[in-house]
């Protein structure tokens, strides 16, 4: 690579949606683009466990989009094996970081110490955590605020500008200009945008996205490329909560409303207190069940300046009807609150978190609703809830559904195909490139065509894991001599054996919750271990 050369490697969310890394090498020293955890199937979980695919000590610098974990997430781990440089960041980035990283360190001291149990039952060797509450410490330690709209050096012959991207709180599309010369203060420099996640031109809470114009280079997401929502804007959204709640109201009954701790938890606490301060719903005491969430309200309430409705949100957070439960018994006494109320407790997708305690006690109970205002993931409880389950295990024991379960899908953080587009548009010109990033490979191809049919004469590319470009000034080229991607392309954002595993274990246990009688269940069991044994034979 000649000194004048700028290569941009996709480490993450490169034909997929997380484990967002892009590693910028420049004639000033490489950086990198967020750092983010892999969170999809069980393959590229397995991605955070191994080495990085370049040495964390030689990247000098980090410019972080968000603290969503996705993004965030393996910071530690750059920290834990050597980097030393700065994390340049907005302010409330940086105060989310901070409550958002050790529910990560926590979350996975709980699942290794539950993937070696089950280790230990095949004498398989221990896993280590990715990272512990130390390295944490060590890496918030790191974190610079950089707020939106000034430029800051990022590395000698290297600047960058953060711009508000609409997505959560803190939130930034990233601008950067390096100097092609090799010499600091050359002329003109290669520019680039990150888009980082970017929100909807409606969103509670935050202002749309802005950005810079006139650009060599456009990284852009795509997550939801290939979708066009219904318009919608602040009241409708509003008023669909509020129908939803009215028709939930039982005096023997309780709106459970698994949700994200971070964002939707506020966005859902913003509706309902405004909704009962306008007189649409009555009185209604709401619970927040999240210790995140909990915390991650302060941070809302200290940055509440930068909110599109700052001074409503402080005051609603102050609200006698909102109640924030702390220790684990505050929470257990939830289940014996008399008379309707509201829970908010994460995780969004009833797979963690407090929000399976309260399913437990509600689920049986025609009276109460489950209401989910987030995407489900196939596989998930909320997933298997929404497809209509009579009954679903949570924690080993079966539960019946009798509760409603509804959908509201009209909260997101993420622009949709149209708003996209109009992003891009605001990006323009766009001189060598647009690159897509961080959608799966429907989405992007469908975001990627109707790109070509609106600017015909623009370059797109969608690069898959661990690939890497050379952006010269005239296009990007694809590097032919990268190592290979750590796991096979057609890998990647695929549901693996571990989901159809998963499945074929429910589907078992609610056999044997459906059978007639224990005789029927034996014939049951005798027929798979048959199946089993056959299949032994045949492969030893
Ligand atoms: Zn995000």
């Amino acid at each position: 690579m000649s000194p004048a050369h700028i290569r941009l490697h996709l480490h993450g969310a490169a034909r997929a949606v997380t484990g967002s890394c892009f590693r910028l090498v420049t004639p000033h020293g490489a950086l990198l683009v967020d750092c983010g955890l892999f969170q999809g199937p069980k393959t590229e979980k397995e991605l955070n466990y191994r080495p990085f695919p370049f040495d964390p000590a030689q990247i000098r610098a980090v410019v972080l989009t968000h603290a969503h974990i996705d993004h965030s997430g393996l910071l530690p781990k750059l920290v834990r094996d050597g980097f030393r440089g700065r994390i340049h960041a907005t302010p409330a980035t940086i105060d989310l970081a901070g409550v958002m990283l050790p529910d990560s360190a926590y979350i996975q001291a709980i699942e290794v110490t539950q993937l070696n149990r089950r280790k230990a039952r095949w004498h398989d060797e221990p896993v280590e955590p990715i990272y512990d509450g130390g390295d944490v410490d060590r890496t918030l330690a790191l974190m610079t605020a950089q707020p939106t709209g000034g430029w800051f050096p990022v590395l000698p012959g290297v600047r960058a500008r953060l711009w508000n991207a609409g997505h959560m709180l803190g939130s930034a599309s990233v601008e950067l200009e390096i100097d092609r010369t090799g010499e600091p203060g050359g002329a003109d420099p290669l520019r680039l945008c990150f888009s980082g996640d970017v929100g909807p031109s409606a969103k509670l809470l935050h202002p749309p996205p802005e950005g810079p114009e006139g650009l060599d280079y456009v990284i852009c997401e795509s997550t939801y490329g290939g979708t066009d929502r219904p318009a919608t804007d602040d009241d409708a959204r509003r008023a669909a909560l509020v129908a939803e709640v009215r028709a939930a109201i039982h005096p023997e009954g309780a709106l459970l409303i698994p949700s994200f701790a971070v964002e939707r938890a506020q966005e859902l606490i913003a509706d309902l207190m405004r909704a009962m301060d306008e007189g649409a719903l009555p009185r209604i005491p709401v619970h927040v069940d999240s210790p995140l969430a909990t915390r991650a309200s302060e941070v809302y309430h200290r940055h509440a300046r930068a909110l599109s409705m700052g001074r409503d949100f402080r005051e609603y957070l102050a609200s006698h009807r909102l109640h924030f439960t702390q220790s684990a018994e505050q929470s257990a006494a939830l289940d014996r609150v008399q008379g309707f109320h509201i829970v908010i407790a994460a995780s969004g997708m009833c797979e963690a978190g407090r929000i399976r305690h309260r399913l437990r006690r509600w689920l049986p109970v025609p009276q109460a609703t489950v209401l989910m205002t987030g995407f489900q993931a196939q596989g998930t409880l909320g997933r298997i809830l929404l497809d209509g389950a009579t009954s679903v295990r949570i924690q080993g024991e079966a539960h019946a559904v009798r509760a409603r379960i509804r959908a509201l899908d009209l909260y997101s953080g993420h622009a949709d195909g149209p708003e996209l587009l109009e992003w891009i548009a605001g990006r323009q010109p766009i001189r060598a490139g647009l690159i897509l990033t961080h959608g799966e490979p429907e989405a992007m191809d469908a975001l990627a065509l109707a790109v070509r049919a609106r600017w015909p004469e623009l370059a797109v590319d969608g690069p898959g894991l661990d690939c890497a470009l050379d952006l010269t000034p005239q296009g990007a080229q694809l590097v032919g001599d990268c190592p290979p991607p750590r796991i096979a392309p057609d890998a990647v954002a695929r549901l693996d054996w571990h989901n159809d595993a998963a499945k074929l274990i429910l589907d078992l246990h609610e056999a044997l919750d459906q059978a007639a009688d224990d005789r029927s269940r034996g014939v049951l069991l005798r027929g798979l271990d048959r199946a089993l044994k056959d299949w032994r034979e045949r492969h030893a």
